[in-house]
């Protein structure tokens, strides 16, 4: 279940927002009576509930509002216990001070806005002892063994547990409480207040996580990277997921650069059985690895990890969606790669990052004539030298021949999107013109090449095609590539609900 968040300065807004909530699904509301700017008038906030309902009154040493007496916060928690809330949450110092009373349940609560202490286990302990329905343990992470330990309290916790993480890297522990045993998760539902960090939205988490479907048979995937907050990947997986009605879930896990080995070792017994690898760990994952395909291998990038048992098996989908890409837009693939269709092709490749060695790597393989320019001189020569590529000078790119033309640059994304790695006489008529820039799906680069006449490829179609190809390696089902591609460009267009 998940429960919605709702802190209003006013009685009415708070009751509006209550109204909203339910209307718009929520099964649970917790209302954060600290944040009301006058004393709670409990009987008016409880005339109509909407929904069950967790009262709170959190003071400011708890990440709350509450500033005013203690007696008489203590006062309005018993006289909203009186009143027959469903849930009340007792910070776990007075807890002892507040009597169980009707039918009431106790969330026994503990916040560390600082860190997560060592003590935790006993702490939860201590919680056990104050005659909870529910306990409630928030703190702060800052390290992914912490935000793993806590996850861990509820998992071994006999008395249901709501064990959080919080902060961008233990946002994860938002969702996967729920295989783990926690009997609801908070999340927000007015986008311009955020509560706690790492909090999500209510309806990413009902419609992008379809969090109420998760239970501990749900198998757990994952994207790494850092950063990691704006993923389109767990939106377009979990969705697809859902889709085919299997028991899995994806979720984004921030792992800071240099840290991916030991993170790994703390996230083990996770039991995570795939991972999409984004920036920074693509080539540091590699030494990780049980087994490589020959992609991985020639490339040196690695973007899913797939797991066989214990065995950590990499791929590079990154590379075959932007050679299917490419073939189809030709025509189609060969039989062989000896007769791709993009033999003899000249490609006229912009940047030499990743991705461009990637692509190069491809297209070379497959015996195209591959040019590479880059703003760094330096940069496109080992490149070339590297995938068996020419170079022209980046002040030259504009004059160059070619029938296929790659931008490997991020210029033109978001929020640039009037730049162009190519200026408008650089494109030439009847080519083919491929962006793997995808956010926006249509770039001033693919803008200007579609009014000289020519075939368009855009970053969406690689992103789509690379993300079913992971999802089939994940599952051993074929992609609901149709859905993927509608959530991915929902994701990226104005109205992007969760
Ligand atoms: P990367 O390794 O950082 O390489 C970036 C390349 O772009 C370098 O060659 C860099 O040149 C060049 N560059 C950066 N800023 C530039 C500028 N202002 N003007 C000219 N050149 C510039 O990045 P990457 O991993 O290869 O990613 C490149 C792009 O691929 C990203 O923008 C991303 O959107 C896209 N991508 C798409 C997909 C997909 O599925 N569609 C997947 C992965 C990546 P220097 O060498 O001079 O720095």
């Amino acid at each position: 279940m998940i429960c919605v968040l709702i802190g209003r300065g006013r009685h009415s807004s708070a009751i509006d927002e209550w109204e909203a909530a339910a209307a718009a699904g929520a099964e649970l509301v917790e209302v954060r009576a600290d944040c009301l700017r006058r004393d709670p008038d409990l009987k008016r906030l409880l005339a109509q509930r909407f929904t069950p309902l967790v009262f709170t009154m959190r003071r400011s040493i708890d990440g709350g509002l509450y500033r005013g007496d203690e007696e008489k916060r203590q006062r309005l928690i018993r006289e909203a216990i009186v009143l027959g809330v469903d849930y009340v949450d007792l910070e776990m110092d007075i807890a002892a001070k507040i009597p169980r009373f009707g039918k009431t349940k106790r969330i026994i609560s503990y916040h560390n806005l600082k860190r997560a202490p060592e003590d935790l286990a006993d702490i939860h302990a201590k919680c056990a002892e104050l005659n909870p329905d529910i306990i409630k343990i928030a703190v702060n992470a800052s390290s992914l063994a912490d935000v793993s330990r806590v996850l861990k309290i509820a998992a071994e916790s006999k008395i249901p547990t709501i064990a959080i993480a919080m902060g961008e890297l233990g946002a994860f522990t938002r969702v996967l409480g729920a295989k783990y045993g926690a009997p609801f998760t908070y999340a927000g539902f007015n986008p311009e207040r955020n509560f706690a960090p790492g909090m999500p939205m209510f309806m990413t988490l009902k419609k992008g996580y379809q969090y109420d479907l998760i239970d501990k048979e749900t198998e757990t995937y994952a994207v790494i990277g850092d950063p990691i907050g704006h993923s389109l990947s767990p939106a377009v997986h979990n969705a697809a997921f859902r889709h085919v009605g299997i028991n899995k879930v994806y979720v984004p896990i921030q792992v800071p650069a240099g840290r991916l080995k030991e993170s790994l070792e703390e996230l083990a017994w996770l039991n995570i059985r795939g991972y999409s690898v984004t920036i920074p760990h693509k080539e540091a994952i590699i030494p990780l690895l049980s087994k490589a395909d020959g992609a991985v291998e020639r490339i040196g990038s690695c973007n899913t990890v797939v797991l066989q048992g214990d065995e950590k098996i990499g791929h590079n989908t990154d590379y075959r969606a932007a050679m299917d890409s490419l073939e189809e837009a030709l025509g189609g693939p060969g039989a062989t790669e000896d007769v791709s269709p993009l033999l003899n092709k000249q490609v006229l490749i912009l940047g030499a990052g990743g991705v461009a060695r990637a692509i190069a790597s491809g297209l070379s393989r497959r015996g195209a004539g591959v040019i590479i320019t880059n703003r760094t001189d330096q940069r496109a020569t080992e490149l070339a030298q590297e995938v068996g590529a020419r170079t022209v000078a980046w002040s030259a790119r504009a004059g160059t021949s070619h029938d296929i033309l790659i931008n490997c640059t991020p210029v033109g994304m978001h929020p640039d999107v009037d730049d162009t790695p190519m200026p408008p006489a650089g494109y030439k008529q009847g080519a083919i013109v491929f962006d793997t820039v995808y956010h926006p799906e249509n770039t001033m680069f693919l803008k200007l090449a579609r009014e000289r006449g020519c075939t368009t490829i855009t970053g969406v179609d690689m992103f789509v095609r690379q993300a079913a190809l992971q999802f089939q390696m994940f599952t051993g089902r074929d992609a609901p590539v149709d859905l993927m591609r509608e959530v991915v460009k929902r994701q990226l267009g104005p109205h992007r609900d969760y």
